[in-house]
């Protein structure tokens, strides 16, 4: 990481070496990593001001903030904080690589792998409310508390993976899948107000959204059934559903993602071991 302190008009005030020694980090790093699919929850003085790539957080009322490093985030990005009447702080942070598996998928139905012209139409019309629902920049901070799993099971399929079905290499897999039985109660991984509940999306079939605040969403797809609505106020570990094999799916099994805004981050480490039972 290398550090440059600059006054409001941009001026340099002191070598990134001075600055290290003299001064207190403009925050601390609370959980996560900077590397591909890394989710990060920091803590600053309430009332700092930060920027991430020039995308302004939010900070929750005791200074929480966090940040999403997507699937394929550059090799480096910069942060500025500006603490309460103090001058912004940049910092550069290399963000490390990491590897992906290559995971080949046969005996799908064509319809999924190229999807027909006639469902291109609602393809277009489902990724518009999908949008909408990971743009949101809601006040809430559940984000920062601990996630749980919404369902325990064998990891089937890891973060960051590619698939390739039918021979026809496909967009990486964002998610991680657990193998479950059709019908699983899946509970919320943390508190939040669901923003999108929809039982029938053309690729993920059922599919809930979990708004935990200040852009982090947790996402369910492939669902048989769907116990909450837009709107509704849930709390870690609340039942929003049961598990199924809608959408594209080879058989039943939960997917699960985080989407720190459309950064996609890897839920299984930030959630961490799965429990034994
Ligand atoms: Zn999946």
């Amino acid at each position: 990481m290398r550090l440059i302190r600059v006054a409001a008009a941009g001026l340099l005030l002191v070598s990134a070496s001075v600055f290290a020694a003299e001064a207190a980090a403009p925050y601390t790093l609370l959980k996560g990593e900077w590397e591909q699919g890394g989710l990060l929850i920091g803590k600053a003085a309430p009332g700092s001001k930060l920027s991430f790539e020039g995308q302004t957080l939010k900070l929750s009322d005791d200074g929480r903030f966090v940040i999403g490093l997507d699937r394929d985030a550059k090799p480096e990005v910069e942060l500025r904080i500006t603490p309460p009447g103090g001058v912004a702080i940049v910092e550069t942070h290399d963000v490390a690589k990491r590897e992906w598996d290559v995971q080949a998928l046969t005996g799908i139905e064509p319809k999924f792998v190229d999807p027909p012209a006639k469902v291109q139409k609602r393809i277009a019309a489902e990724q518009v409310i999908i949008k909408r629902a990971r743009t949101r920049d809601t006040a809430i901070d559940d984000f920062a508390t601990p996630f749980i799993w919404p369902a325990k099971g064998r990891i089937s399929g890891v973060f960051g993976s590619q698939r390739v079905l039918n021979g026809k290499p496909k967009s990486p897999h964002y998610g991680v899948d657990v193998a479950v039985p059709v019908g699983t109660p899946l509970v919320a991984a943390a508190g939040g107000i669901v923003s999108l509940a929809e039982p029938d999306l053309y690729f993920t079939g059922g599919t809930v959204f979990i708004d935990h605040g200040h852009g982090l969403q947790s996402v369910m797809v492939h669902m048989s059934r769907l116990d909450v609505k837009v709107g509704d106020r849930i709390e870690q570990g609340q039942q929003v559903g049961l598990s199924g094999a809608t959408g594209r799916v080879t058989g039943p099994h939960l997917h699960w993602g985080l989407y720190w805004f459309e950064q996609k981050v890897d839920a299984q480490k930030h959630t961490g071991p799965m429990p034994a039972n």
